[in-house]
């Protein structure tokens, strides 16, 4: 596993999921490989200057994998950005477009100070619509979003250079 485009060969493709002309990439073949993850995770944590980030944000659920893994490794806390109605104190929301209706993620208030620097983490980029919500409820609690690191990016789809119209340095470990 020398390059990041023999990790790529890890992340199987799905045809027709979740519905019919869908590509999905499935990462839960590279969260088989033990050595292929901790490669995966080692190679997104190079790229990270640990004194720019305070916390690690992770999109729900299986942004919570990655922003887990490297939140040990970087011994960084980690904040949970997920669907609606599962964090038990008090949240903020922030509904965002689906090609086909809406969803929402939330975060509990308080879980970021204002000035505090967080990455946010997520398996893959598509759209960006759900990094921008998760961007705006961070930013909206004071948050500095300078960074935003995933295992996969669809760029045909745009999202990294949305989200690097933001102001978010964007990478991916593949495409
Ligand atoms: P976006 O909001 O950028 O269009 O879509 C990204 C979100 O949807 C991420 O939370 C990601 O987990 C999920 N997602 C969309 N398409 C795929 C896919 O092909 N594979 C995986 N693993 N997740 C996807």
């Amino acid at each position: 596993l020398a390059r990041n485009e023999d990790l790529a060969t890890l992340i199987r493709t799905i045809p027709d999921y979740p519905t019919a002309g869908i590509l999905f990439r499935d990462v839960s073949t590279l969260l088989l490989d033990g050595r292929g993850f901790r490669a995966a995770i080692d190679r997104m944590i190079a790229t990270i200057d640990p004194v720019d980030i305070d916390l690690i944000a992770g999109i729900e659920a299986r942004g919570f994998i990655v922003a887990s893994a490297m939140s040990y490794a970087l011994a960084k806390g980690k904040i949970m950005l997920r669907k609606p109605g599962k964090l038990p104190g008090n949240v903020v929301g922030m509904d965002y477009a689906l090609e086909y209706g809406t969803d929402r993620l939330e975060m509990h208030v308080g879980a970021v100070s204002p000035g505090q620097k967080v990455l946010i983490v997520d398996d893959l980029i598509a759209t960006g619509g759900t990094a921008q919500a998760g961007v705006a409820l961070l930013r909206g609690q004071g948050a500095l979003v300078l960074q935003a690191r995933f295992l996969v990016d669809l760029p045909d789809l745009g999202g990294g250079d949305r989200l690097r119209a933001q102001g978010i340095e964007t990478d991916a470990l593949c495409s």
